[in-house]
């Protein structure tokens, strides 16, 4: 049985101040059956991690970079991240293939740095609007998670997790119908099982993200496929204590 998780998004939101009232604020209310954490922008990451302390919910950020170190002026390392105490790095979100023109091949040499420094890819995929509408949505996301799990042998890729996060879904309070949402997790479960066989297919936990709230939650995680969720906007607010319950 995979556990689920419900991962928080927070993007460029929230000050150090802000993240120690909000995490003081749910904490204690947040279900902790499921894994629950919170992925938050770099400066705020000791002070998440201290907030949280004795507390079982993972702290992750949302980029790393795909080197050790080096001169890369404003990049965080996927080692000073560990040593801060993180435990999740997301990887490819939508965002940074969009405004930071992360390809395929990049996100998955990060997916690659993260592994190293013992840190939990999320990997997310997705395609656009214009990609569903011209039905090239099944073709994209098998050759987004081939490329993304390039050179990682199984038993990494076991530890890894994939975000399924359809681009005209996030932040746009369209969310993907359940079948919509279920039908490409099963694709990408399938797409792992033809890259790493049926174990680890069934092993590696894949999560529905776009407009995940209080809502639509239960239902979308209720799905075979569906092992939780990566939830922007509704991580933000006190709601997002209901998704984790969901
Ligand atoms: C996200 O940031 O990954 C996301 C899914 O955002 P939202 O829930 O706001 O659509």
């Amino acid at each position: 049985m995979r556990k689920k998780l419900v991962v928080g998004n927070w993007k460029m939101n929230m000050t150090i101040s802000e993240t120690k009232d909000f995490l003081a604020q749910i904490k204690d209310k947040i279900d902790k059956k499921n894994d629950v954490a919170f992925c938050v922008p770099t400066i705020s990451l000791e002070s998440a991690i201290l907030s949280l302390k004795d507390i079982d919910i993972g702290i992750g950020v949302q980029n790393i970079h795909e080197k050790d170190s080096g001169a890369y002026t404003g990049e965080t390392a996927a080692k000073m991240v560990k040593d801060a105490g993180a435990t999740y790095a997301l990887v490819g979100h939508s965002e940074r293939r969009q405004y930071f023109g992360e390809t395929c091949e990049w996100v998955n040499l990060k997916a690659i740095q993260a592994i190293k420094h013992d840190l939990i890819p999320i990997i997310c995929v997705g395609e656009t609007e214009t990609e569903r509408e011209q039905g090239i949505t099944s073709e994209l996301i098998k050759k987004q998670i081939k490329i993304a799990f390039l050179n990682i042998p199984n038993e990494d890729a076991i530890k890894c997790v994939i975000a399924y996060e359809p681009v005209w879904a996030i932040g746009t309070g369209k969310t993907a119908t359940t079948e919509q949402a279920e039908e490409v997790c099963k694709l990408i479960r399938e797409t792992i099982e033809e890259l790493y066989g049926l174990e680890t297919a069934q092993k590696i936990r894949i999560l529905y993200g776009g407009s995940v709230n209080a809502s639509n939650a239960k239902e979308l995680f209720s799905m075979e496929n569906i092992d939780g969720g990566l939830v922007g906007g509704a991580s933000l607010s006190l709601d997002f204590i209901n998704i984790t319950n969901a």
